[in-house]
């Protein structure tokens, strides 16, 4: 831990300067020389981060980062894209705008502008998010992918965070933020049975003239899950009609139920249910096998097609690259306890966004990672300085 504590010391308020195989910038030139031919080989700089590593620029790190931020805790962030929120920039659709109503989607510390309507546009949640990282000063590293995290308990124990760029961020504190929609869900063809549970709740986005979410939340405080189920695929089903009439079955359990067991989001409805009432979308059953210019349905039926788009869902990737299993399951890449429960590990483990909460859920897990951080740091930081006089 000294060779550690040392770097920690001489590079506090320079944490991107490098170590190279434990040999800083500032080393001897000699030794310097004789290690780059070491370095060459072994093509691996350690970069020691004496705040947390924070992986994924999404709305989640760039909360976590913020909150960090104003408690005077510096974090790095991480991000495998070229830019911040590369979900929002970069796999959506240009019509996109936010499901739920603004006052739900805030980052902690900054609201949204007063003009912005009550369901911003993708465009203005992104030049959001832009303003929200310059009034931060948050300076993702990008272009660089987390390939492997895991603790090392040498040392007093530390996390090693390894990127496709070959460098090793050395850290205290873990932050994941790569969001529970990392990686699509591409289902083997023709093995969509196993893939296509066949059902989906749709919920209007507005009832009784408030929005649905809003409703939800508010009715949550004084009601079970179940029951607030029950009241709204009752309203549901005096505005929207029998769903399965059209082809899509509910499944046997609520939408709340089901988002809380299995982070699967009940549909919000902006006009897709009257295009499909009209016969301008139709729907069919699973997929059983594609063919040259078309497609089987497992109802026996084939249809002509120009082109299928796979709108089969994301997922998260952090059991692909995470070494630890007690936070995360290996399963679904979640937190095993959920909301508000999963936001801490052991050993400076943290994750924000995995809340299956939206946005409001990034905002609580980021404030109270920062919180729980900031009391280690001060604490760590005060060892420092009885140490050092
Ligand atoms: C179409 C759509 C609409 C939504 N609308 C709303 C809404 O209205 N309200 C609401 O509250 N929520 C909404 N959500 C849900 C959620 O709030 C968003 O998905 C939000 O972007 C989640 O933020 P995040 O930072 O947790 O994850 P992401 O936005 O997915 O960000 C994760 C980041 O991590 C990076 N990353 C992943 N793996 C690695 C790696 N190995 N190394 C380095 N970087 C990595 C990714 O490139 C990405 O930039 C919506 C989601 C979608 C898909």
């Amino acid at each position: 831990m000294d060779c550690l504590r040392e770097a920690e010391c001489k590079l506090i308020h320079d944490c991107h300067s490098i170590l190279i195989n434990g040999v800083s910038k500032e080393d001897d030139e000699e030794e310097g020389a004789k290690n780059a031919l070491k370095t060459v080989t072994m093509m691996t700089r350690q970069v020691w981060v004496p705040g947390p590593v924070i992986v994924g620029a999404g709305p989640s790190g760039l909360a976590a980062a913020a909150c960090l931020k104003v408690k005077g805790v510096p974090s790095v962030i991480l991000e495998r894209s070229g830019c911040i929120s590369s979900l929002w920039q970069l796999r959506t659709y240009d019509r996109l705008s936010l499901h739920l109503p603004k006052n739900f989607c805030e980052l902690p510390m900054m609201p949204f502008p007063h003009h912005f309507p009550t369901y911003p546009t993708k465009e203005q949640f992104i030049d959001y998010l832009h303003a929200y990282a310059r009034q931060f000063n948050l300076s993702p590293v990008f272009n660089e992918t987390v390939e492997s995290a895991e603790y090392d308990c040498t040392f007093g124990g530390f996390w090693r965070v390894k990127t496709t760029t070959r460098t090793e961020y050395l850290c205290r504190w873990l932050v994941v933020a790569t969001g529970e929609n990392a990686e699509a869900v591409v289902p083997g063809i023709p093995g969509m049975k196993e893939f296509n549970k066949g059902t989906v709740h749709v919920l209007p986005r507005e009832m009784l003239g408030r929005s649905t979410f809003g409703l939800s939340m508010w009715l949550l405080k004084w009601l079970p899950v179940r029951v607030v189920d029950r009241f709204l695929l009752f309203v549901s089903r005096l505005m929207l009609g029998d769903t399965s009439l059209i082809g899509l079955h509910r499944p046997s359990i609520g939408p709340l139920e089901l988002k809380a067991l299995s982070g699967k989001t009940p549909v919000l409805d902006i006009g897709t249910l009257s295009k499909i009432k009209s016969g301008d979308i139709k729907v069919r059953p699973a997929i059983k096998r594609m063919m040259m210019d078309g497609v089987e349905f497992v109802d026996g039926r084939v249809e002509e097609f120009d082109a299928v788009i796979l709108a089969t869902g994301y997922r998260s990737n952090v059991p692909s690259w995470l070494k630890e299993s007690e936070l995360f399951s290996e399963k679904d890449g979640l937190p095993r306890k959920p909301f508000p429960n999963g936001w801490k590990g052991e050993r400076g483990l943290y994750t924000v966004g995995f809340s299956k909460a939206g946005l409001l859920g990034s905002s609580k897990d980021a404030l109270r990672i920062a919180q729980d951080i900031d009391r280690s740091w001060k604490s760590i930081s005060l060892l420092d300085m009885i140490g050092s006089s």
